[in-house]
C-alpha cells in the first residue's frame, strides 16, 4: 500500500491543466482566496452577475481538504441530528440541518447542470451502530429524525443482514438523498466551468498578506471591493481569526477493484455509504469503479500536532473492517493518504465580516463538503447587499465569539490541542445552546 491520494491518481488522463499563477497587479470587484468546495461555491454564485471575480488558490482547485475527502455528501458531519436537537432544540436543529441539505442541493445541481464528470454515485446513507451503546445511538438518531418529520428506515441487527453482509453491527438507520463524489474532480470540473464563464482563477498562487482592499501574492496583488477568505489552515499572520481553527486528522484508503460477487457479499441489494457510531468512526463506500473507499482514525492521532504519514493507523482501520467483513480478508488496499479537517471548537463553521474591515469575509472551519458548499454561497450572497437576503440569522450561529465549554483564556494555558479535543467532545455530547 503506497502513500498517495487516490483522487490525485484519478486526475491523470483528465483534461484539467493547472492554471498560470498570478504575476501582476490587478483590480477586481471580488477576490476569493481558496478554491476548495467553499471558495468555488462562492465564485459560482457570482458567475453571470456582471462582477469581475478573481480566485487565487495556493495549491490546485480542490487540492486541500476537499480533494482529499471521502466525498460522502450527507447532512451528517461531525454533528449528528440528535446532537443538534440536544444543543439547539427542534427549531434550531431544523434550521442548522437545512445548511448541509442546501449545500448538497447546490453541489448536485452543479454536477447535473454543468455535466461534471466526478463519479457521482446515488447511495443511501447507513449509520451503523456498534454494540449496545451504538444501538442506543441509532435509536436516538431515529427519534430525532422522526421529531423533525424526516423519512428513514430503522434496521435491527437481524433485519440489517438483508442489506449488509456483516454480523459486526447492532443496527442501522438508513436515509435517502445522499451521494458520493470524487470531490477533487468536482472541484476541477467547477474550475473549468467558472473559467469558461469569465472568472479568473490562478492556481499555485498563495495569499501572503492583506492590506486595506488588497491581497498580496508572491509576484502580484489583487485589489477588490470585497475579499472573501475560504482558505484552510490559515496562519495568524494573515488573520487573528485563524486562532479559532484547529485541524483534526483522519485517514483514507482505496482498495483494488471488487468483482460483482464480492460487492454482493457486502451489499446484497444495493450499495450504501456507511459510517459507524464509535467516537473516532470508520466510514466506507463503493466507488464507481467498484473499489472500497475506507476511512477512519484513532484517538491518539486525531488531534496530534504532528502529521502522521505512516500506514499504522489506516492498517488498524482496515483490519477492523475485515473483521466485520471476513469474506474480504484477502482484499488488498493499494493507496492510503492522511488529511486534516479544519474545525472550530464546537464543530460549527465560523462565518464573519472582519470587525475593522467589513469588506473582508471569512468562511472558516467547515466540517463537511455540504457545509462548505452552503457557507461559500452564503458569504457570496451577503457580500455586496446583505439586506436583500433572508437568512442573516446564520451569522448568529456562526459568529466567532460564541460560548465554548473551556474558555479561550484557559486555552492559552492548557494548549490548543487539548482544549480543542475537549471542546469538540463537549459540543458533540453535552453542549446545550437553546437560548
Ligand atoms: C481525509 C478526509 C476525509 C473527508 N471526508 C469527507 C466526506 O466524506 N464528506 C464530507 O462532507 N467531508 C469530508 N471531509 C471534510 C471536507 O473535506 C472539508 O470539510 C471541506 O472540504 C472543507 O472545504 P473548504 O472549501 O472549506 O476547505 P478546503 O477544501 O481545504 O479549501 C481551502 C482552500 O484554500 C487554499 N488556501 C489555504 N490558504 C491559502 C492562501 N493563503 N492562499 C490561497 N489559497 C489558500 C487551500 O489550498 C485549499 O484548497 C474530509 C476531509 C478529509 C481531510
Amino acid at each position: 500500500m503506497i502513500l498517495q491520494n487516490w483522487w490525485f491518481t484519478t486526475l491523470m488522463g483528465t483534461q484539467n491543466p493547472i492554471t498560470k499563477p498570478l504575476m501582476k497587479n490587478i483590480k477586481a470587484d471580488v477576490v476569493i482566496v481558496g478554491a476548495g468546495v467553499a471558495g468555488l461555491s462562492a465564485a459560482n454564485y457570482f458567475m453571470n452577475l456582471n462582477y469581475k471575480v478573481v480566485v487565487i488558490e495556493k495549491n490546485i482547485c480542490g487540492g486541500s481538504s476537499s480533494g482529499k475527502s471521502a466525498g460522502f455528501l450527507t447532512p451528517d458531519s461531525e454533528l449528528e441530528l440528535s446532537q443538534l436537537v440536544r444543543r439547539f432544540g427542534k427549531g434550531g436543529a431544523n434550521d442548522l440541518w437545512s445548511v448541509p441539505t442546501k449545500g448538497i442541493e447546490l453541489i448536485k445541481s452543479n454536477i447535473e447542470s454543468y455535466q461534471i464528470d466526478c463519479d457521482f454515485q446515488v447511495q443511501d446513507s447507513l449509520f451503523l451502530g456498534i454494540g449496545n451503546s451504538g444501538w442506543e445511538d441509532i435509536k436516538e438518531e431515529m427519534k430525532s429524525r422522526e421529531l423533525l418529520e424526516f423519512k428513514q428506515t430503522l434496521y435491527d441487527k437481524n433485519e440489517l443482514k438483508s442489506i449488509l453482509g456483516s454480523d459486526g453491527f447492532s443496527g442501522a438507520v438508513r436515509y435517502k438523498d445522499t451521494y458520493g463524489i470524487n470531490a477533487l474532480l468536482y472541484c476541477q470540473g467547477m474550475k473549468n466551468v467558472l473559467i469558461k464563464n469569465g472568472i479568473e482563477i490562478y492556481e499555485a498562487t498563495e495569499a501572503l498578506s492583506t492590506s486595506d482592499h488588497c491581497v498580496k501574492t508572491h509576484l502580484g496583488s489583487i485589489c477588490a471591493e470585497q475579499i472573501i477568505f475560504c482558505a484552510d489552515k490559515l496562519e495568524t499572520k494573515l488573520t487573528h481569526y485563524a486562532e479559532n481553527i484547529y485541524h483534526a486528522q483522519t485517514f483514507l484508503s482505496i482498495s483494488e477493484p471488487l468483482n460483482d460477487l464480492m460487492i454482493k457479499a457486502i451489499f446484497p441489494k444495493e450499495s450504501f455509504q456507511c459510517w459507524d457510531s464509535t467516537l473516532v468512526y470508520s466510514y466506507f463506500r463503493i466507488t464507481g469503479d467498484n473499489r472500497i473507499l475506507l476511512g477512519g482514525g484513532d484517538m491518539l492521532t486525531t488531534y496530534s500536532k504532528n502529521d502522521v504519514n505512516s500506514a499504522r493507523v489506516i492498517n488498524a482501520v482496515i483490519n477492523k473492517f475485515k473483521r466485520n467483513f471476513p469474506q474480504l480478508r484477502d482484499l488488498k488496499f493499494i493507496q492510503y493518504w492522511p488529511g486534516r479537517i479544519d474545525s472550530t471548537r464546537d464543530l460549527l463553521p465560523t462565518i464573519l465580516k472582519d470587525e475593522s474591515s467589513p469588506w473582508i469575509h471569512y468562511v472558516l472551519g467547515c466540517v463537511g463538503l455540504p457545509w462548505a458548499s452552503f457557507c461559500g454561497n452564503f458569504v457570496a450572497r451577503h457580500a455586496f447587499d446583505s439586506n436583500i437576503q433572508n437568512d442573516h440569522h446564520y451569522y448568529k450561529y456562526f459568529k466567532a465569539d460564541r460560548n465554548f465549554f473551556i474558555p479561550l483564556w484557559l486555552e492559552k494555558i492548557l494548549g490548543k490541542q487539548l482544549v480543542f479535543s475537549i471542546n469538540n467532545g463537549w459540543a458533540k455530547y453535552y453542549q446545550v445552546d437553546k437560548k
